[in-house]
């Protein structure tokens, strides 16, 4: 939004961060540290802030020799070439990530090369080993554990302890830039507080970090070309970053790059829109791809390799790995000595619990084509081809190794399951430089504007895992830093000038994390654990005369919804009865279990 009229401010920054995400926590973070006086919004409700940085694997993009991984990430470009000034800091930074891991999140690094050795996995960190230098890349974790959310925890806990300079708004969207109409300066931010639209002057730097567009359907039909992908982390990424970006006449770069995840190039169990999937058939799960199984897409014919590893989604497409390929409506298919094996298959954790139950089942292959509607002959062609080929001992289509072919079962039934394909994060935004800074379509800086993360991240073709986390705190730190910076050229058109402006005085920019306070009575105690999936478990226990556990309130807990919600509602009861914070953990609950279990052994503790 571009406005010269007189305004009234409703608070004022030095530094305004928008996405309180992996790359948002970092920029906030830097910018204190700078002096800034910080405001960090998030369009999330408290315990869903943290975007895909809370739902990622954890690992970071690492590596120590920066030609070698400079050599390796430009063939992953190729035939596309990255940006010089983005790309170059990219490099740089991983390639001294171990130093910022003990410096800034004050952990050893834990190389997951090392983790991995010996075992297939290792084919995770070095996704495209055919490159060259493709050994020089790791992925760095904050401890021997993934999908745990443990970095994101520390990167959030060093917002919270800066709680002086950082105020927090939950629940708060960003909805506009306010650019000086001359200028064209950033000089503050719209952004929606309890239905209010505030305007936020910003003196020195506002940072972009909301994140991609992976939840808004028009702009992954416009951009990706598929009507609909379904999301596997974050709910509240739409794309609003990319709305601002244009706003403010920003260059737009790497809108069609995205990322998958898992099996069968990253396609999950079929979910309904607008809720967040998993990567259902995971991403080493073999059993998937052996024997009389395949894939179909929209109109019942194979089209991609079942058994080629995960490399993000990407597909083999002559030579070179293309970005997913968006099959509307894509089916497993196989036949009733699969579905046994499959039912067989031992527990591991590549299973999602209850996939086989929403199998389709027909007797024919013609009512199986009928049922998920696919034209019968088309199938029926599919298997009749596979099966020639699985005889034969050689996928001429797609080269799918022979030892995984088996033709399927001359008599049904026959079983489909529905699949989509999923979307890991976009890398779309605004054209950076090295300084973090958005550049306008002539390649100038737009004043006072940057940008951190994945909207804008500078990956235009292959990406390999890590790169994004990794990114996030590459570009996080740069552009909270240079957000920082007091700067010279404050505009001076119209009633936007900082010394004319109008102070609303009425309203209260308190930050959302000073409110919380709890209160005990006669034999209660507080306990807290960061142990779950969410911000931090607080529960209150109510003990008798002679320290018996009478009651324990969950007083705060921002836990998933399903199974955590479960152990949210069942613990305390068994703790009750059992007079023990060390009950049995809730099965499929288990990090939100250890969370109010240590939680409460915290509140036993403060007995006196
Ligand atoms: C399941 C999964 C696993 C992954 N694993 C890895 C991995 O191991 N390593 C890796 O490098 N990458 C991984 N990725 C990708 C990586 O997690 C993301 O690209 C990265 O974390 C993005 O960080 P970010 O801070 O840019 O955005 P996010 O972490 O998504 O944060 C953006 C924030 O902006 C907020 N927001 C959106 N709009 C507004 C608005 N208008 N106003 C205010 N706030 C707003 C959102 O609520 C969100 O909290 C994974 C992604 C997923 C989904």
């Amino acid at each position: 939004m571009a406005n010269n009229e007189k305004f009234q401010w409703d608070a004022i920054y030095d530094v305004a961060v928008l996405g309180f995400g992996g790359a948002g926590a970092t920029a906030a973070r830097f910018a204190a540290d700078q002096g800034a006086k910080v405001l960090l919004v998030d369009s999330a409700p408290e315990g869903h802030e943290g975007g895909n940085t809370r739902y990622s694997g954890q690992m970071v993009g690492a590596g120590t020799d920066y030609n070698a991984l400079k050599n390796y990430h430009e063939h992953l470009a190729a035939p596309l070439k990255p940006d010089k000034a983005a790309f170059d800091n990219f490099i740089e930074g991983m390639a001294n990530m171990g130093d910022y891991f003990r410096k800034y999140l004050d952990v050893e690094p834990v190389s997951m090369k090392k983790l991995l050795a010996g075992t297939p996995s290792t084919a995770y960190v070095t996704e495209y080993p055919e490159l060259p230098d493709a050994d020089s890349y790791d992925d760095y974790l904050v401890h021997e554990g993934v999908d745990d959310a443990a970095l994101w925890k520390i990167l959030r806990q060093k917002v919270l302890e800066r709680s002086e300079k950082i105020d927090i708004w939950y629940a708060s969207p960003a909805k506009h830039l306010i650019q000086d109409g001359i200028t064209k300066t950033v000089i503050g931010v719209q952004i929606e507080r309890d239905h209010v639209l505030r305007n936020i002057k910003v003196k020195n730097g506002v940072v972009l970090a909301t994140g991609g567009f992976e939840n808004n359907k028009e702009m992954i039909q416009t951009f990706l070309q598929a009507p609909y992908l379904s999301p596997i982390g974050s709910l509240y990424n739409k794309g609003d970053g990319i709305k601002m970006l244009e706003e403010v006449n920003a260059q737009l770069w790497n809108m069609r790059s995205f990322e998958s995840l898992g099996q069968f190039h990253g396609l999950s169990l079929r979910q309904k829109e607008g809720l967040r999937s998993t990567y259902a058939l995971n991403v080493f799960w073999q059993e998937s791809f052996m024997g009389s199984v395949i894939v179909v897409g929209d109109d019942g014919t194979r089209y991609f390799n079942e058994a080629e590893m995960n490399r993000h989604g990407h597909i083999y497409n002559h030579g070179d790995w293309a970005v997913p390929l968006n099959q509307n409506r894509p089916y497993m298919i196989f036949d009733q000595r699969k579905y046994d094996e499959l039912k067989n298959e031992p527990e591991n954790s590549f299973k999602v619990p209850g996939y086989l139950e929403k199998a389709i089942k027909a007797d024919t292959l013609a009512e199986l084509a009928e049922k998920i509607g696919k034209r019968q002959e088309k199938l029926q062609m599919t298997v009749t081809e596979f099966n020639f080929m699985a005889q034969q001992g050689k996928d001429y289509a797609f080269h799918r190794d022979p030892k995984t072919l088996r033709t399927f079962n001359a008599e049904g039934p026959y079983y489909a399951i529905a699949l989509r394909q999923n979307m890991l994060n976009t890398q779309g935004g605004g054209r950076r430089n090295g300084h973090a800074q958005v550049l306008n379509p002539d390649g100038q800086p737009i004043p006072h504007l940057y940008e951190a993360g994945e909207l804008g991240a500078p990956f235009v073709n292959k990406y390999t895992t890590g790169g994004n986390v990794a990114d996030c705190l590459i570009s996080g730190k740069i552009a909270g830093e240079n957000a920082a910076t007091i700067k010279q050229d404050l505009p001076l058109s119209g009633g936007l000038n900082l010394n004319d402006a109008i102070i609303n005085n009425d309203f209260n920019s308190t930050s959302d994390e000073d409110k919380q306070q709890y209160s005990v009575g006669k034999n209660q105690y507080l306990g807290f654990s960061n142990q779950g999936m969410g911000d931090g478990v607080v529960v209150r226990t109510t003990v008798d005369n002679e320290g018996k556990i009478k009651n324990v309130e969950i007083l705060k807990q921002t836990e998933s919804d399903d199974y955590g919600l479960k152990a949210v509602k069942e613990l305390p009861k068994k703790m009750i009865e059992e007079n023990t914070y060390d009950v049995d953990a809730i099965s499929g609950a288990s990090q939100t279990s250890r969370a109010i279990k240590e939680a409460v052994k915290d509140s036993l503790s403060k007995i006196k």
